[in-house]
């Protein structure tokens, strides 16, 4: 059984709810624990008491804190790889890279803000602009990245000297709970750093509560926009949404086609094509679409899909059986729309919900197949004649996360790039992935803010512009002074 809620400095494991960790690997439950309604607000309460002594700690002392983090982080990294791989079903091999990211971030995060977040003074003296804490800061976390995301969204957070409740996925609940001990044990006061369990409800509380002064949520659209819609009458918080995606690539005439295959395989099936940044679909010169489907189909039955913990299986399952279902459901769905199915995406029988990766090809539709984020592993080619049409159905998608071009010159790129309405622009390489050195997130209906790289620590800011002395005083106000 789990511990519960880690709210003020101390565990809650008698709440009066109940969840259930189900692994996609066998369907077995494999974590539970209590978690309360009572938990949001008790945790708000215990932010909101600590916010004043942490905003007024020094950089200095804060980032001393953010390295005990940074070890207990590294001490728990198998242990927190492991719980990865048993909840969300991530190969072991992908869920240790992302556990030893999570201590490699503080770095990442204390350099960016060293460069990024630096007061900015006038000539003379006469005044400044000063980075402040925004107050408590909510996290709402998804399950495919159950650690990762909240921890490069916490981590600039904390340092700006702001407190923090997270709220993780339930699907990944004892991911977060490992996650939450190290920040228990690395001896933060009372109330700076809080988690909440719990569902849907946990964050609905944070995302409503106007004591919250910022919301930095990751996960779908659909979930994103209810959160904007709840909180529009609360112009005083930051509401952050990293939401869904529907990544293209565009493949232009003279891409080197196994470099380019290569690329796609990783960016569409990789964590089971369970990325935001995963590749759905890609714009194919006409010229080189036959080339490109053999490439993929003859290597698609090789990517060994099963048991995640086997170092050899590339894709594991999907997170649970209702997407198993709908995923398979694209294959008549495709058909349906006239798209040609070149590999299907097969039910591995047995339990767990594995299911092989699917590659089709087919013009482009203005249908749901073609504009939905399927959040699986579905790759369709879609044949163009010029570059701009790739661009103008890309450009045409709710979404504006990630995109990448292949072939042509690095002007040729440029001037696609610049054109193409999405956050993440890729050359030669494929759509997943990122670094955290340089901003990252989406445009359109895929992201509002940067939160989690480059450029977080000023968003969980509140600047404020300081004026000294000696502005000019109406000559008005003057005379009345002096008669
Ligand atoms: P989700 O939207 O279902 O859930 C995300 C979080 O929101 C969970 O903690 C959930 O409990 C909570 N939640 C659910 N309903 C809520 C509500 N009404 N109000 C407040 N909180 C609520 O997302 P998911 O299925 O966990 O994650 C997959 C999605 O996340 C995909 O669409 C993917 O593209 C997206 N994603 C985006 C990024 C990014 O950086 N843009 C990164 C990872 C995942």
């Amino acid at each position: 059984m789990g511990r519960g809620s880690y709210i003020d400095g101390r565990w809650y494991g008698d709440g009066t709810e109940h969840l259930e960790v189900t692994s996609p690997i066998d369907d077995t439950v494999v974590f539970s624990t209590s978690y309360d309604d009572a938990h949001g607000a008790m945790a708000l309460a215990a932010a909101r008491r600590a916010a004043p002594a942490w905003a007024a700690t020094s950089p200095g002392h804060r980032a001393k804190a953010l390295r005990r983090i940074q070890t207990a982080l590294h001490e728990r990294q198998e242990a927190i790889a492991q719980a990865i791989c048993r909840e969300i079903g991530k190969p072991l091999w992908e869920a240790r890279g992302e556990a030893k990211g999570l201590a490699a971030r503080v770095d990442l995060t204390l350099g960016a803000i060293a460069n990024d977040v630096r007061a900015i003074e006038l000539a003379n003296g006469a005044g400044s602009a000063q980075f402040l804490p925004l107050g408590v800061v909510g996290v709402l976390g998804p399950f495919n990245f159950p650690a990762h995301l909240a921890n490069g969204q916490i981590l600039p957070a904390l340092m700006m000297g702001n407190t923090v409740i997270l709220k993780p996925s339930e699907k990944g609940a004892g991911v977060a709970e490992l996650y939450a001990e190290a920040f228990a044990a690395a001896g933060l006061p009372d109330g700076v750093f809080n988690m909440i369990q719990g569902d849907h409800r946990a964050g609905i509380f944070l995302s409503g509560a106007d004591d919250v002064d910022g919301l930095l949520f990751t996960g779908s659209t659909r979930v994103g926009e209810a959160i904007l819609a709840a909180t529009h009458h609360q112009p005083h918080k930051l509401v952050s949404l990293e939401m869904g995606g529907k990544n293209a690539s565009i493949v232009l005439a003279d891409a080197e086609i196994d470099q380019t295959a290569g690329e796609l395989l990783n960016a569409a099936f990789i964590t089971c094509g369970q990325r935001c940044t995963a590749t759905s679909q890609v714009y194919v010169h006409r010229s080189r679409i036959d080339e490109l489907a053999a490439r993929l189909g003859a290597a698609i039955p090789k990517l060994r899909v099963g048991d995640p913990w086997d170092p050899k299986t590339f894709m594991g399952p999907i997170i649970d059986q209702a997407s198993k279902r709908r995923l398979l459901a694209l294959n008549s769905t495709a058909d349906a729309a006239g798209v040609e199915t070149i590999v299907p995406g097969q039910n591995l029988e047995g339990p767990g919900a594995f299911l092989t990766a699917a590659l089709r090809m087919g013009a482009w539709q203005d249908q749901g197949y073609f504009r939905d984020e399927h959040f699986g592993p579905d790759l369709v080619l879609i044949p163009i004649d010029e570059a701009e049409e790739g661009v103008e159905h890309i450009n045409s998608l709710k979404y504006g996360l990630a995109a990448s071009v292949f072939g042509g010159q690095e002007c040729d790129f440029g001037r696609l790039a610049s054109r193409l309405r999405c956050g993440v622009v890729n050359w030669n390489r494929g759509t997943a992935g990122a670094t955290g050195q340089l901003p990252f997130g989406g445009w359109r209906h895929s992201g509002n803010h940067r939160p989690g790289a480059l450029f977080a620590g000023r968003l969980v800011s509140a600047v404020q512009a300081r004026l000294h002395g000696g502005g000019s005083v109406s000559p008005f106000v003057e005379e009345a002074l002096r008669s």
